[in-house]
């Protein structure tokens, strides 16, 4: 047997890439820890999971319709979405994840010898899809958690793309303003595209935080992420979208393989956006206490912590955030360490409910004991 040539056939930006290691599935984790419970403060997902018209909707879906494929552009879920944001359907282009349009945009606007800017602290997936592309990751600090305008401005060149904002930032919780990322979009001048990802618009509360769907109209440059795995609980179905200018999404939809979204997940996004029990209240009140129990918990403690928006925060560790992940999990409770967002000795702890927040309280303080 004549084995492939991997160094000839494998571009080296993706043989020299290291790959990013999801964690095993919960059952395999309970054995390899020995815990038999065990609480995901991990991934910022909803623990009231999603709400009841989408429950539904999931609990009905037609076994026979298994074999048959959904609609290819996500018809019926685009015109609920474009109606939210008072835009046209081919405006929106819905993804298997927000993570999959990243990588619509990232193939639509980069070709060999181009580059994209990001941030060191924010989500990784940006950088990541550039790097295994053989696009140019431009990775600029932040500055007081916050993204740097300045510094991302002037590290643009003629070969910068795209610029990846994260509003509110995964994980610092830090907030571009109205204000500011208005004047950011006045100072790129349409010469780049702009992303704003919203994964987590509807946890923010503060009163001057910019909806970007509403500046797309301004700024055609712009393209603005949104998720249904976060706020919308049906982050197992994998569903996200991204809307921008008409012509602008028209190239990026070039880029898209069809049929990457599945029939229960449209139609339960679709039930997510017509819900009207509440469930965005409820999350919202659910997150405020466990982040003010945490805070206080934190505080009283002596850990500094770092809450701003989001359903997230992060607290800092007397010691390495890897060694308290593997402690954390032996008593059942996981976490996300920090060290592969460049963050380390911080963990980042989903706001769950109160018995999920309590039982993190109760292990942190016996393994820092
Ligand atoms: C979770 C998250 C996403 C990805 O969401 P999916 O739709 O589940 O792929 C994108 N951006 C940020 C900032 C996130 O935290």
């Amino acid at each position: 047997m004549i084995e492939p040539n991997l160094d000839l056939l494998v571009p080296a930006y993706v043989r020299e890439f290291e790959p990013y290691i999801p964690s095993k599935p919960d059952p395999e984790l309970q054995k390899l820890y020995g815990c038999d419970h065990l609480y995901r403060l991990n991934n910022n997902e909803n623990p009231l999971g999603p709400p009841p018209g989408a429950q539904d909707v999931i609990r009905r879906f037609p076994p026979p319709r298994g074999a048959v494929y959904p609609s290819g552009d996500s018809y019926y879920l685009r015109q609920e979405i474009a109606a939210c944001h008072g835009m046209e359907p081919d405006q929106v282009l819905v993804g298997n994840g927000a993570n999959e349009v990243i990588a619509f945009v990232i193939k639509a606007f980069c070709g060999q010898g181009d580059n994209i800017i990001t941030a060191d602290k924010t989500f990784a997936v940006y950088e990541w899809v550039a790097v295994f592309s053989g696009i140019e990751a431009r990775v600029i600090p932040l500055k007081e958690e916050r993204f740097d305008d300045r510094a991302m401005l002037n590290s643009i060149d003629a070969a910068t793309k795209v610029i990846f904002l994260c509003n509110p930032n995964n994980p610092t919780g830090t907030y571009w303003s109205r204000e500011t990322l208005i004047a950011f979009l006045d100072e790129v001048g349409g010469r780049q595209i702009v992303v704003v990802d919203e994964a987590y618009f509807e946890f923010v509360e503060a009163g001057d935080y910019p909806d970007g769907m509403s500046l797309i109209n301004d700024y055609p440059n712009l393209i603005v992420f949104r998720t249904f795995s976060k706020m919308y609980g049906i982050a197992g179905l994998r569903i996200g979208y991204l809307a921008g200018d008409l012509k602008v999404v028209d190239m990026i939809r070039r880029t898209c393989v069809v049929y990457s979204v599945n029939g229960i997940a449209q139609e339960a996004a679709l039930a997510c956006l017509r819900d009207e029990t509440g469930h965005i209240r409820r999350t919202r009140d659910l997150v405020r206490e466990g982040k003010e129990f945490l805070c206080a918990e934190m505080g009283a403690m002596g850990l500094p912590v770092n809450a701003g928006e989001g359903n997230y925060l992060i607290v800092k560790l007397p010691g390495s955030d890897t060694l308290a992940y593997r402690k954390l999990m032996h008593e059942g409770i996981m976490i996300r360490p920090m060290t592969g967002f460049r963050y380390p000795n911080h963990i980042r702890v989903t706001l769950a409910k109160m018995d999920a927040m309590e039982a993190f309280v109760t292990a942190l303080k016996k393994i820092l004991a």
